[in-house]
């Protein structure tokens, strides 16, 4: 295949998701953005059927209709983060989402068109993004026909160990749960979950980690690599000391060097911020791009690699280069590199070129991995 792939690694995947068990906790999978950009489906099919998640976290009420389809008649809790609006409220109906209640409007909303239904309650606790606070949480508590089945929050610095923060966030989270104590709980998305048993309480909201990124930031060793970018040579020329790279002449050659131009850009969501900054593996060496990124092409100083051919294919990121790397050398972070690329991708091949999305599971006895 000619196109830059993004391979998806769904055993991996499952492997990750063990990872945040044994705590006693239950582990929902957020699948927001299209699971983060590997496919909400797929994703979620496997961890229902496979790891056994019961319970998937969406951001717009839109995600969740489709999750239902894709999830076909598996029957998952499908939450919603963003929460119910006059004009979404028939959604929630026909596909039987939960909504998350983040303001007292929504709380009405919700108690009056479906009283009764079950619902998340989001409590702010010093993130002032989304979430009741203060004393509006009691009001909520207050409303008779409004079912809170869980209250939960989100902690502002997980991806830091130990800031003090996290323990402020963490005891006015217990307060505020207790004005709804048949609720179950729950404060820590993946980076919460990692610091500890302390911060589960009743179920985890694990989104990145479950992709393989590390919610700190950095590779998290405990975690298995999902996603593999990598993108195929499309031409390899020898060029002078003196000479320059791409557009804007930005980069002047050093040495007498082997280029090699790969077919991937920042149309398709590799961040032209890592133009002269980041690398690609070829054949087994680490090679900086020189130049810009350009729309879809990059050219990679192959002078220290093996004489790569044309087709060879360039990791971006995945095993032999992490993620959260080649974000940090684009100035940005794995979730942002992981949702540009993914969000871009096609299904299959055929579609407009570009990036194809490919999933790589064990299938059979042999545990042979297979494309699919
Ligand atoms: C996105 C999100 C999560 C998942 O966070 P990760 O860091 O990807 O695990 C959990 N909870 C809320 C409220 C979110 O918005």
């Amino acid at each position: 295949m000619r196109n830059p792939s993004l391979d998806i690694d769904l055993d991996a995947l499952g492997a990750n998701y063990r990872r945040f068990q044994g705590g006693g906790a239950e582990i929902a999978a957020v699948v927001k953005c299209d699971a983060y950009g590997l496919g909400a489906p797929r994703v979620a099919q496997r961890l229902y059927d496979r790891e056994g998640c019961r319970t998937f976290f969406v951001a717009y009420s839109e995600e969740g209709a489709e999750l239902r389809q894709g999830l076909g008649g598996r029957d998952a809790d499908i939450v919603v983060f963003n929460g119910p609006f006059a004009e979404t409220i028939s959604l929630y109906r026909a596909h039987r989402l939960i909504p998350t209640i983040n303001t007292l409007e929504q709380a009405s909303l919700w108690a009056n068109s479906a009283p009764g239904a079950p619902a998340a309650l989001h409590v702010d606790t010093g993130m002032n993004r989304l979430g009741l606070a203060g004393a509006d949480i009691g009001v909520a508590a207050a409303i008779p026909s409004l079912v809170i089945a869980l209250v939960m929050s989100h902690l502002a610095c997980a991806s830091e160990t130990d800031h003090p923060m996290t323990e402020r966030q963490r005891r006015q989270f217990e307060a505020a749960a207790q004005s709804f104590p048949k609720a179950r709980r729950s404060l820590s998305a993946s980076g919460g979950a990692l610091m500890g048993e302390r911060f589960a309480f009743d179920l985890v909201r694990a989104g990145v980690g479950l992709y393989g990124v590390g919610p700190q930031d950095a590779p998290d060793a405990s975690l298995a690599t999902v996603a593999t970018l990598s993108a195929p040579v499309l031409q390899v020329r020898r060029a002078a000391a003196g000479e320059t790279v791409g557009y804007g002449a930005s980069q002047t050659l050093a040495r007498d060097s082997r280029l090699a131009a790969v077919s991937l850009g920042y149309g398709d969501g590799y961040p032209r911020a890592a133009s002269g900054r980041g690398h690609a593996v070829l054949n087994g060496a680490l090679c900086p791009i020189i130049g810009r990124v350009s729309m879809d092409l990059i050219v990679l100083d192959a002078t220290d690699a093996p004489v790569p051919a044309i087709g060879d294919r360039a990791e971006f990121f995945g095993p032999r280069l992490p993620i959260e790397a080649a974000a940090a050398a684009a100035g940005t972070i794995g979730y942002e590199l992981l949702t540009g690329v993914g969000g871009l991708a096609r299904p299959r091949p055929g579609l407009g070129g570009r990036v194809v999305r490919r999933y790589v599971e064990a299938h059979g006895r042999d545990g042979a991995a297979r494309e699919t």
